[in-house]
């Protein structure tokens, strides 16, 4: 047995899968949100009979090692030396011919994260930094956890000890850590006399860096611009250090700044991400919904505030999170309130936090007189959509009847007035689905072909005696889908005394893993050669047409000897189809 078949018996994808993505079961598979693409359904399955994974929005797939490879961006040997470790085998990866490229810049960022970090605990230069955070309540234990650090009041005390340790001065700016002067070619440290907040991804890396100043000056904070490594809106700040908290609470409450983070962190509510500035995106809600259900956003309170909450509440709603928000008065921002009122009170606003309905409710109604005839048509062009995002009809009714309350409007008035609203939508989308359908039946051959492909594929990848029948009838071409024929072709060639057959090609190994978890056929010979059968009969129709539509049009040339010609090889294709038949059943004893 290969060594990366001895690792993987001992290790269960859906386990070392669920540290990752929340998993549940459907039917013999487990499904989740998938971790390589912006996926609104779960569409990523992970089935623990197969031991594969396969996402079918980005066609993503593979067993265990591929899942590393591609979350932690390993490479083959990497992932395989890591996963040997968890399991006590060892693996060789010194001499690995692939490293360097990105790998090489998250080693770079890891190194400075360390030399910051030792700054600010180990020298006389983190003195007053160190201070500075003691009063402001941050323990130790902390600063470890968050792996703070302290960039010197120096203009190149970075970029020299990074020289001494062989990064040139191109790769440093690459990762944004020293600007270059355009006029006078020179470069500075872009981080000066600030404490350092590391970015790490949720493979433990640090990807960028925020830098905040001690006192009042400007600007408050200096972040790492976007580098190959570092893209601003893909990433939460502390996800890596509270993921599992997350998962566990099936909560996540989003703050905004660092400081937010790590103060409610450190009070023991762990459960916390910052969205590092005002905008939410997309990716960080898809990131969320992975892993939570509940997401409690608690931005600070300012009127800037207001706006960012219902942006990021917009989005996360997009993704399709259940979201709520949390809003209070009198402190700034959850770190002021945090060392001010304690957990205990902020958890209470955190439990207390409205749907966001019922926040865009209350906010619309106090911004629009809804028993005048004009603001009332301002509140519904604005809410109508909101509640129609809303699934539930039930819900639907029960928010209509409070604006009916509120507004003092029949309620039979108002449901017409949300029906129109939905009904013009209906209308849109029956007609895509429509045109969808005759599109499909035009693809319909080709589909069952690709299908009765798939499905040879999987007898011949599941057993090696299907395999055995297969190869007695079918050559390599059979395979329209290309990649198809390349597996058969290796499946040909694989020698399986050695062990059982493996890929490593990227591509090869998603095609793989798809076949063998989205293929329901049971694995019996009757179903083999049900499969063969039609493959067949597909193949000898596809033929036939062809023949039929070249002896029409030798018939119509007066062309007797090709027409006498193609008749006759169409009589030899149906015996040919006839033998192929008593071969199999030969086979099949
Ligand atoms: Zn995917």
């Amino acid at each position: 047995m290969s060594i990366s078949q001895r690792i993987k018996e001992r290790i269960d994808i859906v386990d070392f899968i669920s540290s990752y993505v929340r998993l549940t079961r459907s039917g013999k598979n487990y499904i989740g949100l998938c971790p390589f693409h912006n996926d609104h359904n779960p569409s990523f399955t992970v089935s623990p009979e197969k031991q594969l994974f396969y996402c079918f929005g980005c066609k993503e797939g593979g067993d265990v090692i591929k899942f590393l490879m591609k979350i932690e961006h390993l490479s083959y040997r990497e992932a395989l030396a890591q996963l040997g470790r968890r399991v006590g085998i060892e693996v060789d990866d010194t001499n690995d011919e692939s490293s360097g490229g990105i790998r090489e810049l998250y080693k770079i960022n890891d190194l400075v994260t360390k030399y910051f970090n030792y700054i600010l605990t180990e020298t006389q230069y983190g003195k007053i930094p160190r201070e500075y955070l003691a009063k402001r309540g941050i323990k130790k234990e902390t600063i470890d956890t968050f792996k703070l650090g302290y960039a010197m009041a120096s203009w190149n005390s970075l970029q020299k000890f990074l020289e001494k340790k062989g990064v040139n001065l191109e790769t440093q700016e690459i990762l944004g850590l020293i600007i270059n002067d355009k006029e006078t070619g020179k470069s500075y440290d872009r981080f000066r006399d600030r404490i350092i907040f590391p970015i790490i991804d949720i493979t433990g890396h640090t990807v960028g860096f925020g830098g905040r100043v001690l006192d009042d000056s400007l600007p408050k904070y200096v972040n790492t611009p976007e580098t190959p490594v570092f893209r601003k809106g893909h990433i939460l700040y502390g996800l890596y250090q509270t993921r599992d908290e997350i998962m566990k609470k099936d909560q996540a409450i989003v703050v905004e700044g660092y400081m937010d983070c790590i103060s409610l962190y450190q009070a023991g509510i762990k459960n916390v991400v910052a969205s590092m500035g005002t905008s939410f995106t997309r990716e960080q809600g898809l990131a969320l919904k992975r892993i939570a259900k509940d997401i409690v956003i608690a931005f600070d309170t300012d009127t800037a505030g207001d706006l960012a909450v219902i942006r990021g509440a917009n989005v996360l709603r997009e993704v399709g999170c259940n979201v709520r928000i949390a809003r209070w008065t009198v402190f700034k921002d959850p770190d002021e309130f945090i060392r001010n009122e304690g957990p205990i009170v902020f958890l209470d606003i955190i439990n207390r936090a409205k749907s966001f309905l019922d926040y865009m409710l209350e906010l619309l109604i106090n911004r629009y007189d809804i028993t005048s005839l004009e603001g009332r048509i301002q509140f519904f062009q604005e809410f109508f959509p909101l509640l129609r995002s809303e699934p539930r009809v039930s819900v639907q009714r029960a928010y209509l009847d409070k604006v009916a309350t509120l507004g003092k409007i029949p309620p039979e008035l108002l449901y017409r007035e949300f029906d129109l609203f939905y009904t013009s939508r209906k209308k849109e989308f029956e007609v895509t689905s429509i045109s969808a359908l005759s599109w499909m039946q035009r693809e319909d051959m080709d589909v069952l072909r690709e299908k009765l492909e798939r499905q040879l594929l999987f007898f011949a990848l599941n057993d090696i005696k299907f395999l055995n029948i297969i190869k007695e009838i079918f050559q390599p071409d059979i395979f329209t889908i290309k990649e198809y024929r390349e597996i058969y072709e290796r499946l040909l060639q694989w020698n399986f005394e050695e062990g059982g057959f493996e890929v490593q090609d990227d591509n090869l190994s998603s095609v793989i893993a798809k076949i063998n978890i989205s293929e329901q056929i049971e694995l019996s010979e009757n179903n083999l050669n049900e499969t063969i059968n039609r493959l067949n009969g597909i193949i000898l129709q596809k033929k036939r047409e062809e023949l039929i539509r070249e002896l029409e049009l030798a018939e119509k040339s007066g062309e007797v000897e090709k027409a006498k010609e193609l008749a006759t090889k169409i009589q030899n294709l149906t015996r040919e189809i006839f033998s192929i038949g008593e071969r199999r059943m030969s086979v099949n004893g």
